[in-house]
């Protein structure tokens, strides 16, 4: 029997900086991997960021939004820079990301932060601590205090000046979110920790209750809870005990930065954004990087995990995925480094050559 052929429409985003450069070899990356699996890919690339700005007079265009709309994932590469930093207009290439993350209605985002065994030695944390780190970090994106209402600024009962934000969270909210934990952590290792602070916010008291509520739907994964504290007392103590972390918006923001962190290397880290249906949108965690964008300099690793995530949480695609994680192992244990993870000893490339390697890679290791 011949494998049946997937189609799937790609929307790339390439943006500013060292976007386009990133984005160029990722591209590469899933098409090689899909044609090796039976994937057919078709690519749109769009315009998006300051570079739209220039293009169209704002950083989304409706035809760009309505492409990604349309498409089955969205690969993104990175959005700003100091040429528009100080836009008269006020229209930065910036609130395009906000405006695309509301237009797909993402509202998971899903960071993992991972020692690789190589680069165990560019983690913040002691050699013994660090290795075999590999945790993900799920943050619900769209609700809670950075939206909540009330909010603003008043005077109390006695004059004083007050600024004042709420914590909000429904149960479908809470629901949604940890459905999409629950299978993140299906696709991982099988362990889940939920990260509140029940023991002072309602908000918090709620999630806890739908939360353990949900698990009887997921009865192969292993559920515990942890106050926000004592969480990011642990992530930096004993991070291997995480595998999977599902937390709300603020606490979320915090411990993803703090857990990207202990691998120290921004150029390789890749996320996620994820609806209940629809496109996700796949980016690396890192911004445009102007001080080297066109100098062939950047990392595209971040954005080639990315395409991989792409695959696996967008998709559903795990044997491509799992093609181009181990080909940037491969291409990393051949002693290939861009500038940003480069040691002494090592084989020091630019980006296009990592970009290389890695096809290379994944082109014989089969
Ligand atoms: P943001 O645009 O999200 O605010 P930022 O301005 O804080 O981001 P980045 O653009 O990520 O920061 O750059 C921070 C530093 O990391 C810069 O010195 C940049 O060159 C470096 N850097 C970021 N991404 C990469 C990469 N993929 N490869 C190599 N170096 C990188
Ligand atoms: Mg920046």
């Amino acid at each position: 029997t011949t494998p049946s052929t997937r189609r799937y429409t790609i929307t790339l985003l390439p943006g500013d900086g060292i976007g386009p450069e990133v984005i160029s070899v990722a591209k590469n990356a899933l098409q090689l991997a899909g044609s090796l699996e039976g994937i057919d890919f078709g690519f749109k690339e769009m315009p998006m960021g300051g570079a739209a700005l220039d293009l169209t007079g704002v950083p989304l265009p409706e035809e760009t939004l309505s492409t990604a709309q349309q498409s089955d994932a969205v690969l993104l590469g990175a959005i700003g820079g100091y040429k528009w930093d100080n836009n008269e207009k006020h229209l930065k290439p910036e609130t395009g990301l906000l405006q695309l993350r509301k237009g797909l209605k993402v509202f998971a985002n899903l960071r993992p932060a991972t020692v690789l065994p190589m680069l165990v030695e560019a983690s913040t944390l002691k050699k013994e601590v660090a290795e075999g780190v590999d945790v993900m970090v799920v943050r619900e994106l769209t609700g809670g205090i950075y939206f909540g209402q009330p909010r603003g600024f008043s005077t109390n009962d006695i004059g004083e000046e007050i600024g004042f934000n709420t914590e909000v969270y429904s149960a479908p909210e809470i629901d949604r979110i940890a459905r999409i934990a629950f299978e993140t952590a299906r696709k991982r290792h099988g362990k889940l920790c939920s990260v509140d602070k029940a023991n002072v916010l309602e908000a918090s008291m709620l999630w806890r209750k739908r939360v353990t509520a949900l698990a009887s739907e997921y009865p192969d994964i292993e559920l515990s809870h942890m106050y926000v504290d004592n969480a990011a007392m642990q992530l930096v103590r004993n991070p291997k005990q995480f595998d999977t972390i599902v937390t709300n918006n603020i606490f979320g923001d915090i411990l993803s930065d703090e857990a990207s962190m202990i691998t120290g290397s921004i150029g390789m880290l890749p996320s996620a954004s994820l609806g209940e249906s629809g496109p996700g949108l796949f980016e690396p965690i890192h911004g445009s990087a102007p001080d080297i964008a066109g100098q062939d300099k950047a990392n595209p690793l971040a954005t080639v995990l990315s395409a991989a995530m792409l695959l696996k949480y967008g998709l559903g695609e795990e044997k491509a995925a799992q093609r181009i994680e181990d080909a940037v192992l491969d291409a990393l244990n051949k002693g290939f480094r861009t500038g940003d993870i480069h040691t002494a000893g090592y084989n020091l490339v630019g980006c296009k050559e990592m970009g290389e390697e890695v096809l290379k890679s994944i082109e014989h290791k089969i």
